[in-house]
């Protein structure tokens, strides 16, 4: 979906937030179209999926959203709840040193935002514990990478994906889940290029797939076992559905 406005006052450029495809957004205050996709953002290209075009609607005032900060249940002012929060922390400090302070940050922040976060912990607090959910999310793939490569790496690019012979998508539904990616693969067939679906449901992404592999529940860990010591034929045992 491509919303590119032409019209109005340099957009702020910005990056969507709701997946890892990290897609680039212009974001307009002219009352035109309020978002669009950024045409030079290598991720995207221009291109963006239904949840980062109605990014705007989730910045409104409607109901639910907290305007104003509040402190032990009743409405405050943002000076009242800053001090609050300062005056907890030095009280910490100072009873029990800068390490019984720790900060549990969104894994949804923006790089500038872990920035200021790490920069007041670490470089103000001097506290080390600076954490974010990331790391649960990564952790596993954290330990594979550096078994497989030796370090924490991202061994490939969205090109790559573009680029490959064969696809093996497991238990990836990214027609849904990173909608702008799937568009790219979706895009780059051609004659020769094959891709494989290992997922026991038939999703929307499986249709991209000139093989799906709908295992059992609980059997993927067989299939990747089979694959790495056996040869193919021997790996056919595996019970489909
Ligand atoms: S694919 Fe959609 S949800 Fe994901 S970053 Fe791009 S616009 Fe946002």
């Amino acid at each position: 979906m491509d919303l590119l406005n032409t019209t109005g006052p340099d957009p702020v450029h910005t990056t969507c937030p709701y997946c890892g495809v990290g897609c680039g957004v212009m974001a307009y205050s002219d009352g035109g179209t309020p978002v669009a996709g950024d045409k030079d953002h290598p991720a995207n290209k221009g291109r963006l999926c239904v949840k980062g075009a109605s990014l705007h609607e989730t910045t409104g005032q409607e109901d639910g959203r907290l305007l104003f900060p509040i402190v032990r249940g009743r409405r405050s002012e943002w000076e009242q709840a800053l001090d609050e929060v300062a005056y907890a922390i030095q009280d910490s400090v100072k009873t029990h040193g800068p390490q019984s302070v720790a900060f549990y940050l969104s894994g949804q922040l923006l790089t500038e935002d872990y920035y200021v976060a790490n920069k007041l912990a670490k470089g103000f607090i001097r506290t080390p514990h600076v954490d974010t959910n990331s790391r649960l999310c990564m952790s596993s793939a954290v330990a594979a990478h550096k078994r497989a490569f030796g370090a924490d790496v991202v061994p490939g690019c969205y090109e790559d994906l573009e680029l490959a012979d064969l696809l093996v998508l497991a238990g990836s539904n990214a027609a849904w889940a990173h909608p702008v990616l799937y568009q790219r693969m979706k895009a780059s067939a051609r004659d020769g290029r094959r891709v494989v679906v290992i997922d026991p449901r038939r999703t929307a992404t499986s249709e991209l797939a000139d093989l799906h592999l709908a295992l059992r529940p609980g059997t993927d860990t067989v299939l990747f076992n089979g694959l790495l010591s056996c040869s193919p034929i021997k790996v056919a045992w595996i019970r489909l559905h």
